[in-house]
């Protein structure tokens, strides 16, 4: 279909508003021989769906589009601090979950729950952080003991 071209700029937006389109719902260009045209803008972001679900559309922490996959807290087994979880790079983002309202791994079921997370440390020397902090729930410590408790002792013992 042959665009209708128009020789001023304000003629292309009044043919648009005739046809229907408000301003914001077209973009006015000139073309090369400087004759104005119309388009209808595409009025959603692909992504847009992702922003109003999630409040952003890529990964804050890898910048994946969260259309590769996210999980959601609450979901069958998995314990988040944070509502979402990217599932390319296992980053949480999100609304901060009340840690009172978690399910799985909110109580140490160790005596001692700091004095296994230095020992992992000290064991597990080379780990990452997040596979220390996996073997530390094992363990029987809660999530987000392991995670505090390894950020005070990795600095002195890792
Ligand atoms: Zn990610």
């Amino acid at each position: 279909m042959e665009t209708k071209t128009y020789s001023v700029k304000s003629s292309a937006i009044r043919a648009a508003k005739r046809q229907g389109f408000a301003t914001d719902e077209i973009e006015v260009m000139q073309n090369s021989a400087g004759a104005w045209f119309f388009c209808p803008v595409e009025q959603e972001d692909p992504d847009q769906h992702l922003v109003d679900e999630y409040g952003v559309a890529e990964c804050p922490h890898c910048n994946e589009s969260l259309d590769n996959g996210v999980i959601r807290n609450g979901d069958e087994g998995i314990e988040l601090g944070h509502e979402f979880s990217c599932m390319a790079c296992d980053g949480e983002f999100g609304k901060k979950i009340n840690r009172a309202s978690r399910v799985a791994g909110e109580h140490s079921t160790t005596e001692s729950p700091c004095e296994v997370v230095k020992q992992k440390i000290i064991e597990m020397k080379g780990a990452s952080r997040k596979e220390v902090i996996r073997a530390c729930i094992d363990a029987g410590v809660a999530k987000g003991t392991a995670r505090t408790q390894y950020q005070r002792h990795y600095r002195v013992l890792g």
